[in-house]
């Protein structure tokens, strides 16, 4: 992997594309970005541009850094290797993986393999999930490229044992490891409800108002499931309430699939502003449904893309755009790949707290940006952006021809 080092400041001569809102794009096809530091300091049109730097010419147009709000980077190795039903997906195929995750050597090999492929696909940002394993944390924040919240999974309970007794049983052993990562980069991750019993869930609802942290857990992915949670928990109005009643949903929770919803439970996420990461690529692979974006909209239900990698048969934002437009699209909803792209980058960073700072091409953010091949003269950006996003998997996780973090060119 190559990585430059920064100059003090650097001028690129470009075209830009920057999702400014899910409906409007920012396209620029002759464009001076300037980053000094790890900051994009300036972006004017080539026929406003006064300075005297020395332009960088590159070939392609510039997109925000990708963002990835739901992924488990101790899967990425068997990504696309399973179907089946959720909980038959986890119990065959999963949990027998994720125990590997307690080797030192398997952590380090998985972690940078993940890191390498994300940056390479145009991933700057992401929130993922790790094993139960908190010895594997270290690993992966110390392989990371980019800016990473990365939580252990928490599931004493309902699991293989082997998984269950790695896994940390008190807000205690979680509070410690809030003060190790920090809140920014430590997200709490009960990995659903069925591995924590309502005691554990509320002690960690009570941390996470206690630290202001960040959660991120699975909601309402597959209909066994739902029925599963409902058997475990009768005290609870639904799913929903079983993490809302915990204390566990605030406007840093992050809530995986949120496919199989009643109203009351849309208005309780919306109530809360709770993010939903929606993650169409998994939820196709493993056949759960399709998550009623009419309904997302209609509450004002903010949400982003996430990978959900390795359900998702890939880490490439790209391929999970393409699967965005193309699971909505057969079902009559209305999206753009402006939203798509969005979804996938200006969302995303505000999701993870990172709003203002990161997630777009514009003077004060993080210099995270990713160079995409460009159009022919007569595209519009709306075309480029469809074109984009077409092609195999495989194809899309090496489509990006560079990418940038905090002014760095990494890849
Ligand atoms: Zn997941």
């Amino acid at each position: 992997m190559a990585e430059t080092a920064s100059p003090a400041s650097v001028s690129y001569r470009v075209s830009v594309a920057d999702p400014v809102g899910p409906g409007e794009l920012h396209y620029i096809r002759d464009a001076v970005v300037r980053v000094a530091g790890e900051q994009i300091t300036d972006l004017v049109p080539i026929e406003r541009y006064r300075g005297d730097d020395d332009l960088v010419e590159l070939d392609g147009i510039l997109t925000p850094g990708l963002v990835d709000v739901h992924c488990h980077w101790v899967q990425h190795h068997v990504r696309g290797q399973f179907r089946s039903d959720l909980l038959d997906w986890l119990q065959n195929h999963i949990w027998p993986e994720e125990r590997a995750l307690g080797c030192h050597e398997t952590a380090v090999a998985h972690a940078r393999r993940f890191f390498a492929d994300t940056v390479t696909a145009g991933t700057t940002l992401g929130m993922a999930y790790s094993s139960a394993h908190t010895a594997a944390l270290q690993p992966a924040f110390e392989a990371a490229i980019g800016d990473w919240l990365i939580g252990n999974v928490i599931m004493p309970t309902g699991g293989p044992d082997e998984l269950c007794r790695a896994s940390v049983a008190t807000s205690d052993e979680v509070a410690a490891l809030i003060e190790r990562y920090g809140i920014s980069h430590y997200p709490i991750t009960p990995r659903f409800a069925l591995n924590c019993d309502t005691g554990l869930l509320d002690e960690l609802g009570r941390l996470a108002q206690a630290y202001g942290a960040w959660v991120q857990t699975h909601l309402a992915e597959s209909a066994r499931e739902i029925e599963a949670v409902a058997e475990a928990f009768p005290q609870a109005q639904d799913y929903t309430d079983v993490y809302d009643r915990a204390g566990l949903l605030t406007p840093r929770s992050v809530l995986g699939h949120c496919i199989h919803l009643s109203e009351r439970e849309y208005r309780c996420l919306a109530r809360r502003g709770s993010w939903i990461a929606h993650c169409p690529s998994s939820n196709e692979a493993l056949d759960s449904g399709r998550m009623d974006l009419a309904a997302v909209r209609r509450h004002g239900i903010p949400f982003a893309l996430g990978s959900d990698v390795a359900a998702g048969p890939s880490h490439s934002m790209l391929h999970v755009m393409q699967r965005f437009l193309h699971q909505h699209r057969i079902a009559g909803e209305a999206v753009t790949a402006t939203e798509a792209l969005y979804r996938a980058t200006a969302a995303g960073a505000q999701c993870l707290g990172r709003g203002g700072r990161a997630g777009r091409l514009a003077p004060g953010h993080r210099a995270d940006f990713v160079l995409m091949p460009g159009p022919a003269p007569a595209d519009t950006a709306e075309a480029w952006l469809n074109e984009l996003v077409s092609g195999t998997a495989a194809e899309l996780e090496t489509r990006p021809q560079g990418t940038w973090i905090g002014g760095k060119r990494r890849v």
